[in-house]
């Protein structure tokens, strides 16, 4: 690991200042930053950590929770009012990483997790657009069944580690954020950006911008929704596919659905088509199914994930099963 000045400021704008050089990163739990310094991938002058900041509270209300930045991935998960009212959050994360990772990791860390694509985190390999602009892509000619079908580019097929992110999504959660000018609510769905042209850009965030929180709307649709992850084994595993799924029931009707994907696409990828086929249909295993079917039409395969097409189905279809079955 290579040397770099460290500073933890205590007041936003003094992070936001000394987070708009291009060779500052900013910390929080350390679970992905650490690693990618370790590994020599990312090689900062300056850390800024973001600990001494004050969005730390995770704060219910009538209608909703506002969740700080800084608010440990574990206490999210296991908060009464997540499991009750947003419970594809809570399994979600549940579903992510280690009880020990997940004590560490921040909501804002995990927004901005960075690909578990195994050739960017390897400085041996040359070719990678996503950390070194211009120099290609090994994934393309390589081994890549962990890799995106959904939102790829000739230039990068990494896929979106989080699965925090893709229940957020089904939930239409809202990212604010502070930067140098001023403050924005992102809905999460604008969040990320996909690699086209740029892998290396990963999110609409600027130089120096900081999560202070994010927000989400209680509702009947949140309260019955699920999370299902599928993955090589049952825990500390990223996600070869998993969905989010949430329901507003009129009897035994769908009056409203949402769905997202994880694992399959380069970013939290949500499915109108899908939401769309289940309005006014029964909420049955069969409009489950079929719904499910119209996912992953646009899905770019590789030989080595092309699997990815009928498991993205798949989960989506138990997730709205068991978001249906909620009571
Ligand atoms: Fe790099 Fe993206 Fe290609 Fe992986 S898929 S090697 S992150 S450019």
């Amino acid at each position: 690991m290579r040397g770099f000045d460290y500073e933890r400021p205590s007041a936003d704008a003094d992070a936001i200042r000394s987070g708009r050089e291009s060779s500052a990163r900013f910390i929080a739990g350390g679970t992905l930053l650490v690693d990618l310094l370790r590994l020599d991938v990312e090689r900062p002058a300056r850390v800024v950590d973001l600990n001494g900041l004050s969005h730390t509270a995770l704060e219910v209300s009538a209608n909703g929770l506002r969740i700080g930045a800084l608010v440990r991935n574990s206490d999210l998960a296991e908060h009464p009012q997540v499991i009750a009212a947003f419970p594809a959050l809570s399994q979600a994360l549940l579903s992510g990483a280690s009880p020990q990772i997940r004590n560490m990791a921040t909501v804002g860390g995990n927004l901005l997790q960075r690909t578990r694509c195994s050739y960017f985190r390897d400085v041996a390999v040359e070719a990678c657009n996503k950390r070194t602009p211009g120099s290609g892509c090994a994934a393309l000619t390589g081994y890549s069944r962990m890799h995106a079908v959904l939102g790829v580019s000739d230039r990068c097929i990494a896929a979106h580690p989080s699965d925090m992110c893709v229940a957020l999504l089904a939930l239409d959660a809202v990212v604010h954020t502070l930067g140098p000018r001023g403050e924005r609510a992102i809905p999460l769905a604008d969040l990320h950006t996909l690699p086209g042209a740029r892998p290396e850009r990963e999110s609409v965030l600027e130089p120096g911008e900081i999560v202070t929180h994010v927000s989400l709307v209680k509702s009947a649709l949140a309260a019955r929704s699920a999370y299902v992850k599928a993955r090589d084994r049952a825990s500390y595993a990223f996600a070869l596919a998993s969905a989010a799924a949430a329901l507003e029931l009129d009897g035994n009707l769908v009056r409203a659905a949402r769905v997202a994907l994880g694992g399959v696409a380069s970013k939290p990828w949500r499915c109108p088509e899908v939401e769309q086929a289940l309005v006014g249909k029964p909420a049955t295993k069969e409009s489950f199914q079929a719904a499910a079917a119209l996912a992953m039409r646009d899905a770019k395969t590789t030989v080595d994930n092309q699997f990815k097409v009928e498991l993205g189905r798949r989960v989506i279809a138990r997730a709205l099963t068991l978001a249906g079955a909620r009571t």
